[in-house]
Protein backbone atom coordinates (compact mmCIF):
# COMPACT_ATOMS: atom_id res chain seq x y z
CA UNK A 1 0.00 0.00 0.00
CA UNK A 2 1.77 3.59 -0.94
CA UNK A 3 2.29 5.65 1.61
CA UNK A 4 3.48 9.23 -0.19
CA UNK A 5 1.97 11.97 1.52
CA UNK A 6 0.77 15.23 -0.71
CA UNK A 7 3.89 17.49 -0.76
CA UNK A 8 3.59 20.71 -2.25
CA UNK A 9 6.69 22.82 -2.91
CA UNK A 10 7.20 26.39 -4.22
CA UNK A 11 10.45 27.65 -5.62
CA UNK A 12 10.39 31.56 -5.56
CA UNK A 13 13.61 31.81 -7.54
CA UNK A 14 15.46 35.34 -7.80
CA UNK A 15 12.40 36.89 -6.47
CA UNK A 16 11.26 38.87 -3.14
CA UNK A 17 13.93 41.04 -0.61
CA UNK A 18 14.22 39.96 2.84
CA UNK A 19 10.76 41.95 3.57
CA UNK A 20 9.00 40.95 0.65
CA UNK A 21 9.84 37.22 1.65
CA UNK A 22 8.96 38.47 5.24
CA UNK A 23 5.60 38.82 4.07
CA UNK A 24 4.94 36.42 1.59
CA UNK A 25 5.61 34.11 4.11
CA UNK A 26 3.69 35.49 7.20
CA UNK A 27 0.09 35.54 4.74
CA UNK A 28 0.86 32.09 3.71
CA UNK A 29 1.21 30.78 7.17
CA UNK A 30 -1.66 32.05 8.04
CA UNK A 31 -3.83 30.94 4.88
CA UNK A 32 -2.54 26.90 5.28
CA UNK A 33 -2.21 27.03 9.15
CA UNK A 34 -4.82 24.26 9.15
CA UNK A 35 -3.67 22.04 6.41
CA UNK A 36 -2.23 18.94 7.74
CA UNK A 37 -2.55 16.40 4.75
CA UNK A 38 -0.17 18.05 2.95
CA UNK A 39 3.62 18.79 3.26
CA UNK A 40 4.29 22.10 2.45
CA UNK A 41 7.94 23.15 1.86
CA UNK A 42 9.57 26.77 0.97
CA UNK A 43 12.34 27.55 -1.23
CA UNK A 44 13.41 31.74 -0.91
CA UNK A 45 16.17 32.79 -2.04
CA UNK A 46 19.10 32.78 -0.02
CA UNK A 47 19.24 35.90 1.90
CA UNK A 48 15.65 35.62 2.74
CA UNK A 49 15.79 32.04 4.55
CA UNK A 50 16.78 33.10 7.86
CA UNK A 51 14.15 35.91 7.71
CA UNK A 52 11.74 33.00 6.56
CA UNK A 53 13.01 30.59 9.12
CA UNK A 54 12.06 32.59 11.99
CA UNK A 55 8.25 33.13 11.07
CA UNK A 56 7.46 29.51 9.60
CA UNK A 57 9.49 27.76 12.80
CA UNK A 58 7.12 25.60 14.32
CA UNK A 59 4.86 25.98 11.93
CA UNK A 60 3.60 23.54 9.25
CA UNK A 61 5.78 25.10 6.56
CA UNK A 62 9.57 23.41 5.78
CA UNK A 63 12.29 25.46 4.56
CA UNK A 64 14.43 24.90 1.37
CA UNK A 65 17.42 25.75 -0.54
CA UNK A 66 17.27 26.45 -4.46
CA UNK A 67 20.88 25.48 -4.86
CA UNK A 68 24.02 24.38 -3.11
CA UNK A 69 27.65 23.25 -3.43
CA UNK A 70 29.10 19.92 -2.47
CA UNK A 71 31.93 20.93 -0.40
CA UNK A 72 31.53 21.87 3.19
CA UNK A 73 33.76 24.75 3.17
CA UNK A 74 36.76 26.76 1.61
CA UNK A 75 37.58 29.03 -1.03
CA UNK A 76 34.26 28.86 -2.79
CA UNK A 77 33.57 32.56 -3.67
CA UNK A 78 29.68 32.73 -4.00
CA UNK A 79 28.77 28.94 -3.14
CA UNK A 80 26.66 27.93 -0.15
CA UNK A 81 27.21 24.41 1.64
CA UNK A 82 24.74 21.89 2.47
CA UNK A 83 25.49 22.64 6.74
CA UNK A 84 24.92 26.03 6.26
CA UNK A 85 21.64 25.68 4.37
CA UNK A 86 20.79 23.02 7.43
CA UNK A 87 21.98 26.16 9.83
CA UNK A 88 19.67 28.55 8.70
CA UNK A 89 16.83 25.86 8.99
CA UNK A 90 16.26 24.13 5.84
CA UNK A 91 15.02 21.11 5.56
CA UNK A 92 15.02 20.50 1.77
CA UNK A 93 17.30 21.43 -1.07
CA UNK A 94 16.25 21.44 -4.84
CA UNK A 95 18.62 20.04 -6.88
CA UNK A 96 19.55 20.60 -10.88
CA UNK A 97 16.79 23.05 -11.76
CA UNK A 98 16.51 23.32 -15.31
CA UNK A 99 17.19 26.97 -15.04
CA UNK A 100 20.58 25.82 -13.27
CA UNK A 101 21.14 23.12 -15.84
CA UNK A 102 20.70 25.80 -18.76
CA UNK A 103 22.06 29.59 -17.22
CA UNK A 104 24.82 27.84 -14.73
CA UNK A 105 26.03 24.94 -16.65
CA UNK A 106 25.22 22.37 -14.21
CA UNK A 107 25.59 19.01 -15.62
CA UNK A 108 24.07 15.35 -14.32
CA UNK A 109 27.62 14.56 -12.92
CA UNK A 110 27.78 18.28 -10.84
CA UNK A 111 24.16 17.18 -9.77
CA UNK A 112 25.08 13.86 -8.70
CA UNK A 113 27.62 15.30 -6.36
CA UNK A 114 25.13 17.98 -5.00
CA UNK A 115 22.53 14.85 -4.16
CA UNK A 116 24.98 12.87 -2.32
CA UNK A 117 26.30 16.21 -0.22
CA UNK A 118 22.97 17.22 0.41
CA UNK A 119 22.05 13.75 1.86
CA UNK A 120 25.19 13.37 3.76
CA UNK A 121 24.56 16.84 5.07
CA UNK A 122 20.15 15.13 6.21
CA UNK A 123 19.11 18.05 3.82
CA UNK A 124 16.50 16.23 1.45
CA UNK A 125 17.25 16.59 -2.07
CA UNK A 126 14.57 17.76 -4.47
CA UNK A 127 15.95 16.58 -8.27
CA UNK A 128 14.40 17.68 -10.80
CA UNK A 129 14.64 16.38 -14.06
CA UNK A 130 12.62 16.76 -17.61
CA UNK A 131 13.42 17.30 -21.13
CA UNK A 132 13.22 19.61 -23.94
CA UNK A 133 10.08 20.94 -26.54
CA UNK A 134 12.76 19.54 -29.13
CA UNK A 135 13.44 15.90 -27.29
CA UNK A 136 9.38 15.42 -26.76
CA UNK A 137 8.33 16.09 -30.53
CA UNK A 138 11.58 13.77 -31.31
CA UNK A 139 10.11 11.04 -29.02
CA UNK A 140 12.61 10.88 -26.80
CA UNK A 141 11.28 11.93 -23.81
CA UNK A 142 11.78 8.68 -21.52
CA UNK A 143 15.19 7.84 -22.84
CA UNK A 144 16.29 11.59 -21.49
CA UNK A 145 14.83 11.02 -18.20
CA UNK A 146 16.38 7.40 -17.89
CA UNK A 147 20.10 8.86 -18.97
CA UNK A 148 19.40 11.90 -16.31
CA UNK A 149 17.94 9.58 -13.88
CA UNK A 150 21.48 6.82 -14.23
CA UNK A 151 23.50 9.86 -13.93
CA UNK A 152 21.73 11.93 -11.28
CA UNK A 153 21.60 9.30 -9.40
CA UNK A 154 24.71 6.78 -9.31
CA UNK A 155 26.24 5.46 -5.94
CA UNK A 156 22.91 5.88 -4.13
CA UNK A 157 21.22 2.66 -2.40
CA UNK A 158 17.64 2.09 -1.04
CA UNK A 159 18.74 3.87 1.84
CA UNK A 160 18.91 7.15 0.17
CA UNK A 161 15.86 6.80 -1.99
CA UNK A 162 13.97 7.18 1.70
CA UNK A 163 14.76 10.83 1.83
CA UNK A 164 14.83 12.31 -2.18
CA UNK A 165 12.05 13.47 -4.01
CA UNK A 166 12.03 13.84 -7.63
CA UNK A 167 10.58 16.58 -9.69
CA UNK A 168 9.43 15.82 -13.01
CA UNK A 169 9.89 19.12 -15.00
CA UNK A 170 9.49 19.02 -18.56
CA UNK A 171 11.54 22.58 -19.50
CA UNK A 172 9.04 23.48 -22.39
CA UNK A 173 6.30 24.27 -19.03
CA UNK A 174 8.47 26.02 -16.73
CA UNK A 175 7.29 29.75 -16.58
CA UNK A 176 5.87 29.35 -20.02
CA UNK A 177 2.03 29.26 -19.35
CA UNK A 178 1.87 26.08 -20.97
CA UNK A 179 0.96 22.79 -18.47
CA UNK A 180 1.74 19.23 -19.71
CA UNK A 181 -1.46 17.34 -20.20
CA UNK A 182 -2.33 15.45 -17.47
CA UNK A 183 -1.70 11.92 -19.62
CA UNK A 184 1.76 13.13 -20.34
CA UNK A 185 2.20 13.93 -16.54
CA UNK A 186 1.49 10.30 -15.43
CA UNK A 187 3.30 8.68 -18.64
CA UNK A 188 6.08 10.62 -17.18
CA UNK A 189 5.85 9.91 -13.66
CA UNK A 190 4.88 6.19 -13.90
CA UNK A 191 7.81 6.19 -15.87
CA UNK A 192 10.31 7.41 -13.43
CA UNK A 193 8.64 5.02 -10.91
CA UNK A 194 8.94 2.20 -12.87
CA UNK A 195 12.61 2.66 -13.55
CA UNK A 196 13.57 3.53 -9.78
CA UNK A 197 11.61 0.25 -8.83
CA UNK A 198 13.69 -1.75 -10.67
CA UNK A 199 17.11 0.24 -9.43
CA UNK A 200 16.02 0.67 -5.82
CA UNK A 201 13.23 -1.65 -5.09
CA UNK A 202 10.11 -2.06 -3.66
CA UNK A 203 10.35 1.23 -1.36
CA UNK A 204 10.17 3.46 -4.66
CA UNK A 205 6.40 2.08 -4.54
CA UNK A 206 5.72 2.43 -0.74
CA UNK A 207 7.65 6.15 -0.56
CA UNK A 208 9.51 7.90 -3.16
CA UNK A 209 7.68 11.34 -4.21
CA UNK A 210 7.11 12.35 -7.30
CA UNK A 211 6.10 15.87 -8.08
CA UNK A 212 4.74 18.01 -11.24
CA UNK A 213 6.34 20.83 -12.45
CA UNK A 214 5.37 23.27 -14.52
CA UNK A 215 3.10 25.98 -14.70
CA UNK A 216 0.98 24.84 -11.84
CA UNK A 217 -1.92 26.98 -10.95
CA UNK A 218 -4.88 26.52 -8.62
CA UNK A 219 -7.25 25.86 -11.76
CA UNK A 220 -4.66 22.52 -12.82
CA UNK A 221 -3.59 21.08 -9.60
CA UNK A 222 -6.58 19.49 -8.75
CA UNK A 223 -6.61 17.04 -12.09
CA UNK A 224 -3.10 16.40 -11.94
CA UNK A 225 -2.96 15.61 -8.05
CA UNK A 226 -5.86 12.51 -9.78
CA UNK A 227 -3.23 11.12 -11.43
CA UNK A 228 -1.70 7.57 -9.68
CA UNK A 229 1.49 8.85 -9.45
CA UNK A 230 1.62 12.61 -9.25
CA UNK A 231 2.31 13.19 -5.65
CA UNK A 232 2.53 17.02 -5.45
CA UNK A 233 4.06 19.99 -7.25
CA UNK A 234 7.01 21.96 -7.60
CA UNK A 235 5.64 25.36 -8.36
CA UNK A 236 7.61 28.74 -9.77
CA UNK A 237 5.17 31.52 -10.41
CA UNK A 238 2.13 30.82 -8.83
CA UNK A 239 4.08 30.00 -5.21
CA UNK A 240 4.92 33.98 -5.03
CA UNK A 241 1.25 35.24 -4.23
CA UNK A 242 0.21 33.52 -0.67
CA UNK A 243 -3.23 33.16 -2.30
CA UNK A 244 -2.62 31.07 -5.66
CA UNK A 245 0.04 29.20 -3.74
CA UNK A 246 -1.96 28.59 -0.85
CA UNK A 247 -4.95 27.44 -3.47
CA UNK A 248 -2.25 25.10 -4.83
CA UNK A 249 -1.64 23.16 -1.59
CA UNK A 250 -5.85 23.31 -0.41
CA UNK A 251 -6.58 21.33 -3.67
CA UNK A 252 -8.42 18.76 -1.56
CA UNK A 253 -10.83 21.14 0.04
C1 LIG B 1 9.73 25.83 -11.41
O1 LIG B 1 10.38 26.83 -11.24
O2 LIG B 1 10.17 24.75 -10.98
C2 LIG B 1 8.45 25.91 -12.11
C3 LIG B 1 7.79 24.80 -12.33
O3 LIG B 1 8.01 27.16 -12.49
P1 LIG B 1 6.53 27.56 -12.97
O4 LIG B 1 5.57 26.98 -11.97
O5 LIG B 1 6.52 29.06 -12.97
O6 LIG B 1 6.33 26.97 -14.34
Amino acid sequence: MADRKPFIAGNWKMYKTGPEAAELAEELKKLVCDVNGVDIMIAPPFTALGTVYEIIKGSNIQLGGQNLFWKTEGAYTGEISPSMLRSAGCSYVIIGHSERRQHFGETDETISKKIRAALDAELKPILCIGESLEERESNQTYSVLDNQLERCLQGLTSDDIHNLTIAYEPVWAIGTGKTATRDQVQGAHSHIRKRLKEKFGILVEKSLRILYGGSVKPENIKGLMSMPDVDGALVGGASLKAESFAGIIRFND
